[in-house]
């Protein structure tokens, strides 16, 4: 279960009038699914990229806001990592087996390297966005007031 505030419902009655925050359920979502789909973590149905891989300020569904997200270089590693091993194995599974010209490998690798890191890069990107949203992980801080000596 997840709750959480939405946006600012005005009281027709009451004794303070005025705003109040509303308390919205929302239905708990899968990291994986909606980081992996491009969606918001928090309702599943707004798009979390406005682009290729620029995260929209907030979500267009149940107002989120993204200024949480900052993935950093997160995806890019687990992009060359996995990449990385997919392709070296499959050159050199080709190369041991058939050891063709090394224009074949460029012709073949090249473009696969593009499209496998390409095509990784933005579900990757999701779904470091929707478990840092899961989890509450943000940027480490110091306490100001000094290590606690009780
Ligand atoms: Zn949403």
């Amino acid at each position: 279960m997840v709750w959480a505030s939405g946006r600012p419902a005005r009281l027709a009655s009451g004794a303070h009038g005025g705003y109040r925050e509303a308390m919205t359920y929302y239905q708990e979502q899968s990291a994986v699914s909606t980081g992996l789909r491009g969606c918001c973590p928090r309702c599943g149905e707004g798009r979390l990229f406005d682009g290729f891989l620029t995260v929209k300020p907030a979500c267009s569904a149940c107002g989120l806001d993204y200024s949480f997200a900052d993935s950093g270089d997160g995806p890019a590693v687990f992009v060359i990592l996995i990449a990385g091993f997919l392709i070296c194995a499959m050159a050199l599974v080709v190369e041991v087996k058939y050891q063709p010209p090394f224009w074949v490998h460029a012709v073949i690798f090249g473009p696969l390297v593009l499209v496998v890191c390409l095509g990784m890069l933005r579900p990757l990107k999701g779904l470091m966005i929707a478990l840092q949203y899961k989890h509450g992980a943000r940027e480490g801080q110091l306490d100001q007031n000094g290590p606690d000596r009780s």
